[in-house]
């Protein structure tokens, strides 16, 4: 595995509990293993060393994959949920309570938004079942097509309108992967929203009918109480001295003696500062980009695929505030923050968590922990400006959105640039080829993470156990 974040360990983890005959090496690059699963305390004695998360603060459970492996590693009797399932949406310069039910922003009553937040036209439409727009003289079947992605921003603004799409589902699906909807594949970000859209009851009437069935008490997201590091310490347990940090992988090479008369895998050698590691099969673990350097050697196409993927860049600072100089609600879990026409007047935050709302062991006596996030696909601003001058921008944020100016008693800074991958229409084919192309030039490496289906851990736990039954598949071919 090259490639110590949730993917790597995740892969790892499966083939030395499946596979214990096969020789499994994990090799991360930095120091510590985890990629952007990050917890630690702030520096506020006050806080006694409360563990916060700095990246990634929870998975979703609609899906598998997370859960299960957490209740395999034994650890699924310290998760946790978010007890604030409420949140709201900066627009207008002005909070808005965000409709609920709701699926992905598009809201499932009209009468759950606020008065204000939609033109009467869009409740009209809201109340319909979302049959999407027909071109005059056209078909719903030239409206959406009957297969085949489309962008989010398609699907949702041909349903129930540009509104809907602009003030509630770009600023919930932007916040995901801070990209513009308009721009996502559908069919990786909201697969959900496909099929109904382009059913004829319509997607209003599909979502409505779905939700009618599911359990509004369930929880949506889970968490360790320890932080989402609990699930790496838990992996890196059972790999033991299988994983060597520290150990970035500058140049993968055939190896010299592979035999290829009678098998397809020549066997690999992953180069790094402190040796080289042989392996019949090797799986990149690694963003988009550490991938194509690695991959291009071997087959140009290949790499030329992965040097096209975009990502954006985020930050997130994570502060402390004396309780006496700021109330938030109990009963919401923080905001989001929509785009604004003009962005150089606009907020640099995209959304604030209120920690101590949004789980109950966050919720400090003294203390009230707020995580802010910054920088979109088309918001560039963060980068260009020191720690001190994003936490100073950041801060001011804070004042306007939540009327705090008391200095914090802690801040943390924490940047992921070229983090979030934006996944365009047409994706999935894009996969598709990459792995035809890696099949064909490379046989035995494997891209595996967030390159595949979706920046959310599930999604990156899901790519590494099949990670690892490719690499199984491809040494023993
Ligand atoms: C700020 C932020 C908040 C997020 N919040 C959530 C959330 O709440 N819920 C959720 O589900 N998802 C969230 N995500 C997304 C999720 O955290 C990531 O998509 C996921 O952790 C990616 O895991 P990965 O293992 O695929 O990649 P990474 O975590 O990027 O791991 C890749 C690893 O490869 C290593 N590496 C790089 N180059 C080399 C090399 N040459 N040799 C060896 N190793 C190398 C890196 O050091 C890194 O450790 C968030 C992401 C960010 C940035």
């Amino acid at each position: 595995m090259v490639g110590g974040g949730i993917t790597g360990l995740t892969a790892g983890y499966r083939l030395a509990v499946d596979h214990p005959e096969i020789d499994v090496t994990v090799l991360e690059a930095s120091n510590r293993p985890g990629g952007y699963l990050r917890t630690g305390p702030l520096d506020d004695p006050m806080l006694d060393g409360l563990p916060i998360d700095a990246g990634a603060d929870a998975f979703l459970v609609r899906v598998p994959w997370a859960l299960d492996l957490c209740v395999e590693l034994g650890i699924d009797t310290e998760l946790v949920s978010p007890s604030a399932r409420k949140a709201s949406l900066w627009l207008d310069d002005a909070l808005w309570p965000i409709p609920s039910p709701n699926v992905l922003g598009v809201p499932l009553d009209p009468e759950t938004v606020a008065p204000g937040l939609l033109a009467p036209a869009d409740l009209e439409r809201l109340a319909g079942d979302g049959v999407p727009d027909v071109p005059i003289g056209g078909t719903l079947d030239r409206a959406l097509g009957t297969s085949g992605d489309l962008s989010v921003g398609a699907v949702i603004r041909a349903c129930v309108g540009d509104r809907v799409f602009e003030r509630l589902v770009d600023p919930l699906l932007g916040g995901i992967n801070a990209g513009r909807a308009d721009d996502l594949s559908c069919a990786v970000m909201a697969p959900q929203l496909l099929a109904p859209a382009r059913s004829t009851e319509g997607l209003l009437a599909g979502l409505r009918r779905t939700a009618a069935v599911a359990d509004p008490a369930a929880p949506v997201f889970h968490s360790p109480a320890a932080g989402m590091e609990r699930i790496v310490d838990a992996l890196v347990a059972v790999l033991g001295d299988r994983l060597r940090t520290g150990s970035p992988v500058t140049r993968l090479d055939r190896a010299p003696d592979g035999d290829t008369s009678d098998r397809q895998v020549a066997g690999w050698v992953a180069t790094t500062a402190s040796g080289t590691y042989r392996a019949d099969s090797v799986v990149l673990a690694v963003p988009a980009h550490v991938a194509a350097t690695l991959v291009a050697p071997h087959s140009d196409d290949a790499g030329e695929v992965l040097t096209g993927w975009r990502h954006a860049s985020v930050a997130l600072a994570t502060v402390a505030f004396d309780r006496a100089d700021l109330e938030v609600p109990a009963d919401q879990s923080g905001f989001l923050v929509g785009r604004a026409t003009n962005q150089e007047s606009s907020p640099l935050m995209t959304a604030c968590s209120f920690a101590g709302s949004k789980w109950a062991h966050l919720d400090h006596p003294e203390r009230i922990v707020l995580r802010v996030s910054c920088g979109r696909i088309d918001d560039k601003r963060p980068a260009g400006l020191t720690d001190d001058e994003l936490v100073a921008a950041l801060l001011a944020d804070l004042a306007t959105t939540l009327g705090v100016e008391a200095p914090p008693t802690a801040v943390r800074l924490e940047r992921f640039p070229d983090s979030l991958v934006q996944y365009p229409v047409g994706h999935i084919d894009r996969i598709t080829a990459l792995d035809g192309l890696l099949a064909d030039a490379t046989p035995g490496l494997l891209v595996a993470g967030t390159v595949r289906n979706g920046v959310g851990i599930p999604a990156c736990i899901r790519s590494g156990t099949e990670a690892a039954e490719a690499a199984v598949a491809a040494a023993t071919r």
